[in-house]
């Protein structure tokens, strides 16, 4: 029976990772500006009848939600850009070098996996 190891993962290099961050806010910063056009234009449309007043109220809710979200991925983005630019990949709590895996999923992470929770809580 052949046995089939599981995928290595790979590391990339400090720069590599930097290099994804700041693409990512790049890309970031391009939603929001759609974003951003998208619920000017439903503030500024007029509205015909009371059923669509209804509709509007949660379209503008839903696109509220949307510039929080991309405000936070975009704050997040930054300061893991701040952080990794001056100490590197590694945990902003322990000092550890921050899981391959981790990494690969959530290149914003500025903390190992034990110290996930406390990521929202560090200045950088
Ligand atoms: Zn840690």
């Amino acid at each position: 029976m052949k046995i089939e190891s599981a995928p290595k993962i790979e590391r990339k290099t400090d720069t590599e990772y930097l290099e994804l961050l700041k693409t990512r806010l790049v890309e970031l910063g391009e939603e929001l500006r759609v974003a951003e056009e998208q619920y000017r234009e439903l503030v500024t449309t007029p509205i015909d009848s009371d059923d669509e007043r209804g509709d509007r109220q949660n379209e503008k809710q839903t696109a509220e939600e949307t510039l929080t979200r991309i405000g936070s991925q975009i704050e997040e983005a930054e300061k893991a850009i701040r952080w990794a630019e001056k100490n590197g990949f590694v945990c902003a709590v322990c000092g550890k070098e921050i899981e391959t895996a981790r990494l690969n999923i959530d290149t914003a992470s500025i903390t190992c996996i034990e110290h996930k929770g406390q990521e929202d809580e560090i200045e950088v």
